[in-house]
């Protein structure tokens, strides 16, 4: 192989591996916010119960200042009654009082109802707090997990920097420049191994006498078509003997991708 592309290739390892965990690192601020999706909607559901509480809370009340003043009312017609004189004024107070009875048992009756309806809300803020409470937990284990991930990968981000950093000194400059120029242009690989006289970086089939400059490796060649920089992936310093020049399709069933 070719002494250039051995340092080259170790670079575009470790440039895959930095892409491929600064990837991840993006990610986190994502993975973060779907797992505060629960916790938002339970804390939602638990607010619109308690308010829904204060509503019928808040109507019991109301219904009970009814029921006092409706029980006032029946007091005062019956006070009035010893004072009246005759039959007709009698049974007419009569009916009033019956008829204030009657209203005051509606009253009751609408007090039973909302009273199992404060019940209904006082289990469900009971259930949405503990809904909450599990929920809050499950975001805040998978919180710290992120913060570990975080961590380790900016640990191992920092690492590979430097790794990088110290694998570039033993490269040229204008080796550095062509490999960065191509990495930009095709987005993904600037080096890529011949298989089977195939470039694999765009799958073209390499004249059989450049894909024969390749495994010599003298010089640093390009793939004709995506100009990608070629190398062999044999044994490193291998010579071309006569067996390796035939082309058997057969013997490597690899499939390259
Ligand atoms: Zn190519």
């Amino acid at each position: 192989m070719n002494a250039d592309l051995e340092p080259l290739i170790e670079l575009q390892t470790l440039d895959l591996r930095i892409n491929e965990l600064s990837d991840q690192q993006r990610k986190i601020p994502a993975h973060l916010e779907a797992a505060e999706v629960p916790l938002r909607e339970a804390k939602t559901k638990l607010d619109q119960a308690k308010k829904s509480l204060d509503v019928s809370l808040k109507e019991r009340r109301d219904r009970e200042r009814d029921l006092e003043v409706q029980e006032a009312q029946v007091e005062k017609f019956r006070a009035r009654l010893a004072e009246l004189k005759t039959n007709k004024e009698y049974q007419a107070a009569l009916f009033e009082i019956e008829m204030a009875n009657k209203r005051k048992r509606d009253i009751e009756d609408g007090i039973l109802t909302l009273m199992e309806t404060v019940e209904k809300w006082q289990a469900q803020v009971k259930d949405g707090e503990r809904l909450l409470q599990e929920t809050e937990g499950a975001f805040q284990a998978k919180k710290q997990e992120l913060d570990v991930t975080q961590t380790s990968l900016t640990t191992e981000l920092a690492q590979l920097g430097e790794h990088q950093k110290a694998k570039m000194v033993g490269i040229s400059k204008g080796l550095l420049d062509r490999y960065r120029k191509l990495k930009a242009g095709k987005k993904d690989l600037a080096l890529v191994p011949v298989r089977n006289g195939i470039c694999s970086g765009c799958r073209l089939q390499l004249p059989p006498q450049l894909v024969a400059e390749v495994k010599r490796g003298d010089a640093l060649q390009s793939c004709s078509y995506c100009q990608r920089i070629l190398f062999y992936e044999g044994d490193p310093g291998a010579q071309t003997g006569p067996a390796a020049e035939s082309p058997s399709l057969a013997a490597t069933g690899k499939s390259s991708d």
